[in-house]
């Protein structure tokens, strides 16, 4: 009889541990760190998830490796950008054999257009992040309805702290002085961040950094932040620094540090999450700008 019964709790706990084991984290693939992050965010224990362009990287001229094939044919989710950010997904999609569902993270948001092209950097804008973070939730729970719930309570909180972040950069925008809300990053990235948050931005680069700034892009930058007193340039993480160090050796504008545009920095760096992201760059532009 105490053998059945020691039997009987052996099954009893093996019930209780095997259900555990056999839910295995979904693979979803993000295409970029800053939409990783997002997708972390949302996800938590539930979802396995791999960044294809990883931290200090640019996503405009990615070239994708081997390596990248694998985790795009292992994943039952691949979350993008959209708005022509990452032009070489699609043949990597297909080298790959994947039968991943391919979801676009900006669905809903209207973009913002530079002549025929959408510019894809919509996340500068906090509250279009939390539409990524809608639509990141949505698909997570199509893919895996058991955890519907769970996601729908993550990227609740996790809209909250947006708001709070939202708030928070509005409120410093807010104490730079209007004359001197006005800044040259090194590309057209922060077109998003300029509409919401009221700062305005020039760049020698449009809104992708394939193509390297003409003598003439750079005069033309050198003669505007001459005319318009711009007291400021910054650096990005991704971009070449000897543009923006010509740029301020020829005008006298200071560095005002860097800020990060299309990706974050690994763990030991100032924006390893797209919180730390936001909010480094809103101390870098106030501290720059201030009187
Ligand atoms: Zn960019």
């Amino acid at each position: 009889m105490p053998r059945l019964r020691l039997w009987l709790v052996i099954l009893v706990l093996i019930a209780a541990i095997v259900p555990a084991r056999a839910q295995q984290p979904l693979n979803v693939v993000a295409s970029f760190s800053i939409l990783g992050d997002l997708v972390r965010n949302v996800g938590g224990d539930r979802v396995n998830v791999t960044t294809l362009v990883g931290p200090n990287s640019d996503v405009h001229i990615y070239t994708p490796a081997p390596a990248d094939a694998k985790k795009i044919a292992d994943a039952r989710l691949v979350i993008i950008n959209g708005l022509g950010l990452e032009g070489w997904l699609p043949r990597l999609v297909q080298s790959a054999g994947s039968k991943a569902a391919i979801v676009t993270a900006t669905d809903g948001i209207a973009p913002r257009k530079l002549g025929n092209a959408a510019d894809p950097h919509a996340w500068q804008s906090v509250a279009n992040a939390g539409i990524y973070v809608g639509n990141i939730s949505e698909s997570l729970s199509a893919a895996d309805p058991a955890g519907a719930a769970y996601y729908r309570a993550n990227a609740q909180s996790y809209l909250a702290k947006l708001d709070a972040l939202d708030r928070e950069v509005r409120e410093a925008a807010a104490q730079i002085p209007p004359a001197r809300r006005k800044v040259i990053s090194t590309h057209d990235a922060f077109g998003y961040f300029a509409a919401a948050y009221g700062i305005e931005f020039i760049a020698p680069l449009g809104v992708s950094t394939e193509s390297e700034a003409s003598a003439r892009d750079i005069a033309r930058i050198i003669t505007e932040i001459r005319a318009r007193k711009i007291p400021a340039v910054f650096l990005e993480n991704i971009s070449d620094p000897r543009l923006i160090g010509r740029i301020s050796a020829e005008t006298g504008a200071k560095v005002g540090g860097t800020l990060y545009s299309d990706s974050l920095t690994g763990e030991k760096g100032d924006a390893p999450t797209y919180i730390d992201m936001v909010r480094h760059n809103i101390k870098a532009l106030t501290s720059a700008l201030a009187n």
